[in-house]
């Protein structure tokens, strides 16, 4: 099964594709955590897309095409994936098509703007294994510290309130359109956020169809 989950930044899809992750048995592909392990690396694709991200730009379509080809044709992919924040333009959308992958739903995770301005600023991520964690909402049973892991858990760079506000207007202009896009292509769920991570989890796996 492959899904894709889409959703303005801050609605929860990353700490969503964990939870899908675990119940479905196939890996969440996450185009940020990619770039930010990336770019912590120093690799070539970490020095291109550093100042995209920072200033809360896209990263250009050519280099996430390219990382996500890649990582699809990885052995732990056969029988399926989740994809986490990618496409996030219709020309990426078009570029999955193109690549014979078959969609079969799109979870479009839907939340008020006063919602994510308020997750973003208490959203802390793991530096090792980039889990999302929110100081009110999600805290870490240890303090600062990954449950999953034990790293360290950091603010992100493009998580302050002005990098927030420009990352909201691209998604308007470039992502947005990607829900009418699926929606042609009947495979278009909407689910709202819960009060709760568990919560919103089970409406997902209703949309889909699934009893987990
Ligand atoms: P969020 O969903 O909270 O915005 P992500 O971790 O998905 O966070 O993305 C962080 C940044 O990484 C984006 O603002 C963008 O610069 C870059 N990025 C991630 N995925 C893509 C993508 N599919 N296309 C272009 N840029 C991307
Ligand atoms: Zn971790």
């Amino acid at each position: 099964m492959n899904l894709i989950l889409l959703g303005a930044p801050g609605a929860g899809k990353g700490t969503q594709a964990e939870i899908l992750c675990k119940k479905l048995g196939i890996p969440s592909i996450s185009t940020g955590n990619i770039l930010r392990a990336a770019i912590k690396d120093g690799t070539p694709t970490g020095l291109k897309a550093k100042s995209y991200m920072d200033a809360g730009q896209l990263v250009p379509d050519e280099v996430i095409i390219g990382i996500v080809g890649e990582r699809l044709e990885q052995e732990d992919c056969r029988k399926g994936c989740i994809l986490d924040g990618v496409p996030r333009t219709i020309a990426q959308a078009e570029a999955i098509e193109k690549a014979g992958i078959r969609i079969d739903a799109v979870i479009a995770i839907e939340i008020s703007e006063e919602e994510i301005l308020r997750r973003m600023s208490g959203r802390r991520v793991c530096e090792a294994c980039g889990s999302s964690y929110n100081v009110e909402a999600v805290p870490p049973k240890v303090e600062g510290l990954c449950d999953n892991c034990g790293g360290k858990l950091i603010q992100r760079k493009d998580d302050t309130p002005e990098t927030v506000r420009e990352r909201l207007k691209v998604y308007h202009r470039e992502t947005a359109p990607l829900v009418d896009f699926y929606a042609e292509r009947g495979l278009l769920k909407k689910v709202q956020v819960a009060d709760n991570k568990e919560a919103t989890n089970a409406k997902i796996l209703a949309a889909l169809g699934l009893d987990l």
